[in-house]
């Protein structure tokens, strides 16, 4: 995908402005936010598990190194091949080998982030291997030449008005009569598609929601079924997972499924979960005659003992963006990268750099919601702070707001100078507010009176009014 994250305040811009876009926004938050509320209220320890969740993946990620070596024997041990990529070029090339060598033409994928984040699509159609994305929502997205907008919503940027024009575009052999408004005509009209796709394939290409060290297992969630039809019917099922999704146990990974489907959907349990380890065996009445799995790292490593580990603990449920005021304003598409949302504010910084990051970090009104409601109880308003806390060491915030925080911190260090700095300031802008107690345009904050009035404050600061009650009271 084309990265845009550093045009952010333009594509929020735009964003707003896009009515059809407003509209299918308020899904997200009438849909998800109501289900996971209800899903978790109808479950009394669901705070225990998260605490559980936690101490899993913290115990996990600091014995990495232990339960990857571990993992890569289980899979081996079962007929299947372990392979490292430590960057997303190393990733494409290594899908792109194992395609070539088995003469691939087309493959079909389940839905899977890791490989948007490595831009696997684009790759393989420069190189003459055609990918068949099979989730419905990714199907939508790939039919109109567009990525993801939601971690696991695919497609929730757009109306079903939209959708249908698509399929017609597309699918040309449709009776112009045939409604296909509805979600299930349309879930039906794609799977027929689909099915013929499937059987043409020569290879499937999967995410992971979990690998298992223990079993040397991969596990996908799907509430449609075409993740187990993508690794079981090609000759060839490759797994592309980051390093993060390791757990030790099949007892740890079910606990935290527990908490996965309720944070995502609200469902007590996604439709399918399924377990894969190696390929087919002699008994096994299908599945693949050979099973990859590709690590990548891609900046993970460097996560680990940095202030941003804890957010290698994100299961990808979407709580997170479902929760945030700013996402459901501007949508998936204005933070320009793979990860939307706070997670994506997060961790595309730490995995292209804070440089090239633009505003991301800033994207946030740091209501706190994104951390209450994080199943994985991921300290993301923390960790937004970091980072940006790292752009002001690195001079990437404009001046004047670099220059006013210098001032503000050197008055904010002489308690008689602040505390006389802004009884003057509380006043004037008093002043400035008039009898309608509203100032609508002020030098230095244009962008905000652009658009909005500023409330005016009280004539008095908070130190006045205390210490003029105080003294009422003594
Ligand atoms: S950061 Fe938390 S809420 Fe957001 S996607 Fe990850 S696990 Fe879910």
């Amino acid at each position: 995908m084309q990265f845009t994250a550093p045009q952010f305040k333009d594509n929020a811009a735009r964003a707003l402005a896009d009515p059809q876009l407003q509209k299918a926004l308020t899904n997200v938050e009438k849909g998800f936010i109501g289900k996971r509320a209800a899903a978790v209220a109808a479950l009394p320890e669901f705070d225990a598990l998260r605490d559980k969740g936690r101490e899993i993946k913290n115990h996990t990620l600091a014995h990495l190194d232990l339960y990857l070596q571990a993992y890569e024997r289980k899979v081996t041990e079962s007929g299947g091949h372990v392979h490292w990529a430590e960057s997303a070029e190393d990733a494409r090339r290594l899908v792109l080998d194992i395609c070539q060598r088995v003469g691939a033409k087309t493959v079909t994928k389940g839905k899977s982030m890791i490989t948007e984040e490595i831009n696997l699509n684009d790759f393989l159609f420069e190189h003459a291997i055609e990918p068949v994305e099979t989730d419905l929502g990714e199907y939508i997205i790939q039919l109109r030449g567009e990525h993801p907008s939601h971690i696991i919503a695919p497609a929730v940027h757009l109306n079903k008005e939209q959708v249908e024009e698509d399929f017609r575009r597309v699918h040309t052999h449709l009776d112009p009569e045939r409604d296909l408004t509805a979600p299930e005509t349309l879930l039906s009209e794609a799977r027929q598609v689909l099915r013929k796709r499937y059987f043409q394939a020569d290879v499937g290409i999967t995410g992971a929601n979990f690998l298992i060290a223990e079993t040397g297992t991969s596990v996908i969630v799907t509430n449609e079924g075409n993740g187990d039809l993508t690794q079981s019917l090609p000759k060839v099922h490759i797994v592309v997972a980051s390093i993060e999704k390791l757990v030790p146990t099949l007892e740890d990974c079910s606990q935290i499924l527990r908490l996965l489907a309720r944070s995502a959907t609200g469902q007590d349990i996604s439709v399918y979960t399924t377990f894969s380890t190696g390929p087919r065996r002699t008994e096994d009445p299908d599945g693949p005659e050979e099973y990859h799995v590709i690590l990548l790292d891609n900046g993970r490593t460097a996560m680990l003992g940095s202030e941003f580990q804890d957010m290698l603990r994100c299961i990808r449920c979407g709580a997170c963006m479902n929760h945030c005021p700013v996402y459901h304003a501007v949508g998936g598409h204005a933070y320009g990268s793979v990860y939307p949302g706070p997670m994506g504010a997060v961790l595309t910084p730490s995995l292209f750099g804070v440089d090239i990051s633009g505003h991301l970090p800033n994207a946030s009104t740091f209501c706190g919601r994104c951390e209450s409601v994080c199943p994985m109880h991921i300290p993301l308003p923390k960790m937004m702070r970091h980072w940006r806390e790292r752009e002001f060491e690195k001079h990437l915030n404009p001046a004047t707001a670099r220059y006013g925080l210098g001032v503000f911190a050197f008055i904010a260090k002489r308690p008689r100078l602040y505390r006389m700095a802004t009884a003057i300031g509380a006043r004037l802008l008093n002043l400035i507010g008039g009898s309608k107690g509203r100032i609508t345009t002020l030098p230095f904050a244009s962008g905000w009176t652009s658009i909005r009035d500023l409330p005016a404050p009280e004539a008095q600061t908070f130190t006045q009014q205390w210490a003029a009650r105080q003294k009422q009271g003594a």
